[in-house]
């Protein structure tokens, strides 16, 4: 049957048929001619996506088959569009001149694009890695590598797991799920058959991934060490700092570069070395943390607009763009490193003009790293070639101006700069000024470069001044005056007569075409010099081209410098990035201290201190942790094993009303740690930061529903991480905590995992809370504050003063929302009685809370509202403000207030 089949199937739709089996889930594009090609449920697919119109092949058929095709020249927007959609693509090209060939042209796929492994500058945001990961357990951990094909950095690790499943299960690991978070890979490669894990679902929920499945023999250990070996060329991986106890994490690199291979089917020459990524240098964020504090997107709608990243952000370079993501999702934890970094921006805040002279410089600058890959891969074109070119004649003046710093850091970077001035040099004397996309149509090399191209491109252009005098000699001789040479590609050059003039026609013109009102003949003569001119156009072309692969392979043997010199130069934008948002933003210089303190005078929250017209942010101190007094007192004493705490407040109880700043404020002590952590300034008068091990930031009863478990269950194993993993030198922050379950319960957790935190961990915390119960807590636990925020009420008006004070909240806070909202004062009255009642404790035997009957006239049912409620309030009580982040819940608070207006 199916020989039977196959035997009626044309030649091309054979190989078609063969190319298709060999790429199985993926879309392939056929090339035909000018066109890429869809066949079968392809078409379909396309045809929906990319709006292409559907038609079919063999028509006469019982069977049609479905197809549908778009001009070869714009494969680029149609790639983006199935990428984004979620598809791999294969590509098939033309592997051989069509005019070559005899019979049927050679094709051949070309590329495999996937989500991670997308290379192409129009597919990438400049401003983001885009990762490929691959995951891989084993019996005791799990190995993660992860690599940007677009720049060449490859990284691996390991991660435990917590469960015994066995491979190729990934069990559960939140480790996991943390570390990709941190990653936010394009495309994960997972081994077949977990579909089923916890894992893996949370690995596409949490880390917004596209999980590619992979058949579980290709993370055998030796085999994907053998990989390794064989593409870096060594006899072991120890070169790579790498060891036996990295061999999970070896395991899944070797794993992923196998893809790699399989899917590019090019070069990959810029990939030179994996680096072991070692944790316990870097703060540790765990996903939930990530996602709260809104570090480089805002977790409602997922836009890097309104993160911290789009604050801090002011880069020139894309790479520079990229590596400050990086320094923001991995910030240090070690004392001279930060300080280093903090001491080149410092010096770059000092000196503006240095600052300013630099970025400029930058400002001219293109992807270098990006480019630098292309070439290694040999997807470069003319055009990046250029592109390259261009940015390595900055080096100089870059170099130049930062030559004599006193800062360790830009001194090193100084001396990082190589200027690859062979390499310019290369470029520039073979590369025209304009360059094409396309390597094929000429336009690339530099007239005088090449004496031979200059002989051809002569001869083509001499044949063309020939045809104009040609053409007027042969006006003269027949007497034609509106005799013309013209071109068309069926015919070549030929010659046009109109039909006035036909009887001047000499004899030895040879009549080719007959058109309306004219007639077009060829000479002999003219098809001779057709011929030279078109062959030396084509072998000036063949030529180019040739001289231009020739250029990129030598361009690229020498990627590593490049590479090295593009990390240099994002080095450099980050830094003086930072030095321009501190200036521009009026940040400090926190100090870093190994002391577990957390001391800031007048901090603002970096994001809406932006978002808000200036001066409109009230700034706050916080004061937590360790005091100087306390160590002087102890290293009299000669004391000096342990470090025992003063006096001073560790855990702050945040009380006050809805709306007043509580979330903010306890964030803004998070984000401040970050940025200082990263190297950054940060904004406040002045920040003693001591450095965090760990950040948690939590909060409470989140909208997690859709994810699947109820939303108690979520926040109460988020908060036992904290409770399991914390230690002294983190820094804790909890939102609301217990408030997905019945008050009495909430209460009752918040108060033991305060406890908790207070006698065993010991660690900088910072509790925002409506239990004005928890505020007790201050009596008994030696080391909790209660700090709220001031409300200024005037007339039954609230004004929210966003101003940190010593002491509790006003226990009426829960009620200031429906005076907000208009509601009439003797229900509001009447609520503060209930309330006051129902927090009194009221309980009769049985556990049931009588309120106490109202005083007016009759009715003694009980009902808070009468007669209906107010709709503005309903909609403020459905609001859930807590859970939104401060900047959504401003703009709910000014659309709900326009209402009432
Ligand atoms: P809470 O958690 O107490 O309900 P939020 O922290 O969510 O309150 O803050 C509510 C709104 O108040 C924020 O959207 C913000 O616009 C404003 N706000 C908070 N803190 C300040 C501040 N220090 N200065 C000015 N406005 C603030
Ligand atoms: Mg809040």
């Amino acid at each position: 049957m199916a020989g039977k089949k196959s035997s009626k199937l044309t030649p091309m739709m054979q190989r078609y048929m063969e190319v298709k089996s060999e790429t199985p889930g993926t879309i392939l594009l056929f090339r035909m001619g000018d066109f890429y090609e869809l066949f079968h449920d392809d078409a379909e697919i396309a045809a929906k996506i990319l709006g292409l119109t559907l038609t079919s092949r063999d028509k006469s058929s019982s069977k049609p088959v479905p197809m549908a095709g778009f001009p070869y020249h714009s494969l680029e927007g149609y790639l983006q569009k199935l990428i984004a959609a979620g598809h791999k693509v294969s590509i098939c090209d033309q592997v051989e001149d069509p005019k070559a060939a005899k019979g049927l042209v050679r094709r051949e796929v070309t590329q495999i694009v996937t989500p991670g492994t997308l290379t192409d500058d129009a597919l990438l945001d400049p401003k983001e890695s885009n990762y490929l990961a691959s995951v891989c357990p084993t019996n005791d951990s799990i190995g993660l590598a992860w690599l940007e094909l677009s720049t060449g950095r490859f990284y691996c690790m390991e991660v435990s797991r917590e469960n015994g499943e066995l491979p190729p299960q990934l069990g559960s690991s939140s480790a996991l799920i943390d570390e990709v978070a941190r990653i936010h890979p394009a495309e994960c490669l997972v081994p077949e058959n977990c579909k089923n894990d916890e894992t893996h679902k949370q690995l596409i929920e949490y880390g917004q991934t596209v999980l590619t499945e992979r058949p579980t023999w290709s993370f055998a250990a030796n085999q994907c060490r053998e990989i390794l070996l064989k593409h870096f060329g060594t006899a072991t991986l120890e070169g790579f700092d790498l060891t036996e106890e990295d061999s999970a994490g070896i395991t899944a690199a070797g794993a992923l570069l196998e893809y790699v291979q399989e899917t590019q089917k090019s070069s990959l020459g810029h990939l030179s070395r994996l680096e072991p990524y070692r944790r316990g240098t870097s703060l540790l964020i765990d996903e939930t943390t990530r996602r709260s504090l809104e570090l480089t997107r805002t977790q409602r709608e997922g836009k890097r607009a309104g993160s911290l990243i789009s604050i801090l952000d002011q880069t020139k370079t894309p790479m520079g763009a990229r590596l400050l993501l990086d320094w923001l999702s991995n910030p240090l934890t070690d004392k001279p490193a930060i300080e280093r970094r903090l001491d080149a921006v410092d010096e770059l805040t000092q000196d503006s003009k240095l600052c300013r002279d630099i970025r400029e410089k930058l400002n001219d600058s293109y992807d270098l790293q990006r480019l630098a890959a292309r070439v290694a891969t040999r997807r470069a074109s003319p055009r990046d070639l250029g592109a390259l070119g261009k940015t390595l004649s900055l080096l100089p003046a870059v170099k130049a101006r930062l030559a004599g710093r006193s800062s360790d850091l830009l001194q090193t970077l100084e001396q990082r700069i190589e200027l690859c001035e062979d390499i310019r040099a290369d470029i520039e004397s073979s590369l025209a000024d304009e360059l094409p996309i396309t390597t094929t149509e000429g336009g690339i090399i530099r007239e005088g470069y090449d004496s031979k191209l200059d002989e051809l491109r002569d001869l083509a252009r001499g044949g063309k001044t020939w045809i104009a005098q040609y053409q007027a000699e042969e006006i003269e001789r027949t007497g034609i005056p509106s005799l013309k040479v013209g071109f068309n590609k069926v015919f070549g050059y030929y010659l046009e007569v109109t039909a006035a003039h036909l009887s001047k026609v000499p004899e030895d013109y040879i009549r080719k075409q007959t058109l309306k009102n004219q007639e077009r003949y060829i000479t002999p003569q003219l098809k001779e010099y057709e011929e030279k001119v078109l062959r030396a156009e084509d072998q000036s072309k063949a030529l180019e081209n040739e001289l231009f692969q020739n250029l990129r392979d030598r361009v690229a043997d020498e990627c590593q410098r490049l590479q090295r010199t593009a990390e240099t130069l994002a080095e450099i934008d980050v830094l003086a990035n930072l030095a321009t948002v501190a200036v521009q933003s009026n940040y400090q210089r926190p100090e870093i201290t190994i002391e577990p303190v957390l001391e800031v005078v007048d901090g603002r929250h970096p994001v809406l201190d932006q978002m808000q017209p200036s001066g409109e942010f009230v700034p706050n101190d916080v004061m937590l942790g360790l005091s100087e007094a306390g160590k002087d007192h102890q290293s009299k004493n000669g004391d000096n094993d342990q470090l025992t705490l003063d006096r001073r407040d560790l855990i702050a109880l945040i009380t006050g009303p809805n709306m007043a700043g509580k979330s903010t404020y306890i964030r803004q002590a998070a984000l401040l740690t970050i940025m200082a952590q990263m190297g950054s300034f940060v904004p406040a008068k002045s920040a003693r930061i001591g450095i965090a091990d760990r950040i948690f930031a939590r909060v409470g009863a989140s909208d997690e529903l859709g994810k699947g478990q109820s939303t108690f269950m979520v926040e109460m194993t988020e908060t036992a991480r904290i409770l399991n993993t914390a230690t002294s030198k983190s820094l804790v922050i909890l939102d609301e905590i217990g408030r997905g379950t019945s008050t009495y319960d909430g209460i009752s957790l918040a108060w033991a995992i305060t406890e908790f935190l207070h006698d065993q961990i010991e660690c900088r915390t910072l509790f925002a809370t409506h239990y004005h119960e928890l505020t007790e807590l201050s009596k008994t636990l030696r080391q909790v504050c209660n700090w709220n925020v001031a409300v200024h009420e005037q007339d039954g008006d609230v004004v929210f003063l966003h101003k940190i004070v010593p002491g509790a909240a006003d226990r009426s806070y829960g009620i200031h929302v429906a005076r907000l909202a208009g509601i009439p004062r003797e229900v509001i009255q009447r609520s503060a009685v209930i309330l006051q009642t129902l927090e009194e404790d009221h309980q009769d035997d049985h556990g049931q809370v009588t309120i106490p009957a109202r005083e007016t006239k009759g009715a003694r049912q009980l009902t808070l509202f009468e007669p209906e409620p107010h709709p503005v309030l309903s909609e403020l009580q459905g609001l859930k403000l807590d859970e939104m982040t401060p900047l959504a819940a401003l703009q709910e608070l000014h659309r709900i207030q326009g209402k009432l207006k």
